[in-house]
């Protein structure tokens, strides 16, 4: 192929192509458009139930696709052998994966066996113009400030991302490209792992992550009980209850809700943030939502910076009026 590789280390989870590999596929698409280049989606799988090429129509140049037993469950040895081999074959210059458990447990041995860089847990992603590098931002000592990042000498130039970081693209109704099915030396696939058995871990109840409402409380709550104003709303919106971080420190709700750099990344449709300033580590996990607004009697809190809709007053006489109005609008009783 001719021009910048870009290649994108996709998931698989349950024999389906999780979303986080078609967000990084139009971001590396791009990424790719802006200097002439190619994009390559690999899947590694014990089969797959969903149709690689869907991955073309949201990006792809081609899809690689690597079917066997050993890679059903996560395997770690197998999984950076095999993708070490690709790698070294096609000579990438971009690699981007999820920064997923399983990618942040893969891509730094990957990277180590590369003998190459990777930033991890990026927020942002640009080509260089001038030099054509991949400029890797994330958030450095201890998310104070962003840091951008390059890998000048060592190839490829290695990112994680985490899920809902980028909006995943809308798919076009056909595309051209082409699935492949590279050959894979049968040693690669011996593993000195063997995977006993797999449980699903509990997440507290808080499906945040994928709901269309998240309305959420910080510091400016108060108290725990102030939380229920939120609950309602979000009752209301067929939504879920989100957290800052602080909020989260106070016990006031419980850890799967908070939404930041050190929670979860939510990109719900609406997202309303109540008395929370807007720290750049809370933006980190809802700067994709959709539409966001803002409750902070603050008018200069930088919430209102990436507000679609800002309301500037004491949220606990906003926030029941607008329960109040809302429950009116959709003739809740
Ligand atoms: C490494 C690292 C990771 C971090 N990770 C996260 C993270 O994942 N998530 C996160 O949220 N933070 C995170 N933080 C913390 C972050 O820097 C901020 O301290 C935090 O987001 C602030 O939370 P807050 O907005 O609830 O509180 P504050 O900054 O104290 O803001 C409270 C807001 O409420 C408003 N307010 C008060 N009373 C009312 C009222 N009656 N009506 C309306 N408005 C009112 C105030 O005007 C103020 O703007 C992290 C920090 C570091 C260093």
């Amino acid at each position: 192929m001719t021009g910048k590789q870009f290649f994108v280390l996709g998931e698989v989870r349950d024999r389906h192509i999780h979303s986080v590999t078609f967000e990084l596929t139009g971001k590396a698409r791009e990424l790719a458009d802006t200097c002439g280049g190619t994009v390559t989606a690999v899947l590694l799988s014990g089969g797959l139930d969903d149709d690689p090429e869907t991955l073309l129509r949201s990006g792809a140049d081609r899809v690689m696709t690597v079917e066997h037993p050993v890679l059903s469950m996560y395997n770690q040895d197998a999984e950076v052998k095999v993708l070490a081999h690709l790698l070294r074959r096609e000579t990438p210059d971009v690699v981007l994966a999820p920064a997923t458990t399983s990618g942040r447990t893969t891509l730094p041995a990957l990277a180590a066996e590369l003998e190459t860089g990777l930033t991890a847990d990026c927020t942002g992603l640009e080509m260089d113009p001038e030099t054509g590098l991949l400029l890797q931002t994330r958030p450095a000592i201890g998310g104070n400030v962003m840091a951008t990042i390059k890998t000048p000498v060592r190839r490829p130039q290695m990112a994680t991302v985490r899920p809902r970081t980028f909006r995943a693209p809308d798919r076009k109704a056909a595309a051209g490209g082409a699935v492949i099915r590279p050959e894979i030396p049968p040693e690669l696939f011996v593993s000195r792992v063997v995977n006993l058995g797999f449980e699903r871990g509990e997440d507290g109840g808080s499906n945040i992550q994928d709901l269309d409402v998240v309305v959420s409380g910080g510091k400016g709550l108060k108290r725990p009980e102030s939380f229920r104003i939120l609950e309602e709303l979000a009752a209301l919106l067929g939504g879920g209850v989100g957290a800052s971080r602080p909020a989260v420190e106070a016990k006031w709700m419980g850890y799967p809700h908070q939404v930041g750099l050190s929670g979860k990344v939510v990109a719900p449709k609406v997202y309303i943030a109540a008395g929370i300033s807007g720290a750049v580590q809370h933006l980190a996990g809802m700067q994709t939502a959709g539409f966001v607004v803002a409750v902070n009697r603050d008018p200069d809190a930088s919430i209102f910076r990436v507000a679609d809709l800002g309301l500037c007053g004491d949220l606990f006489d906003i926030l029941p009026r607008l329960t109040e109005r809302i429950r009116k609008e959709v003739g809740a009783e």
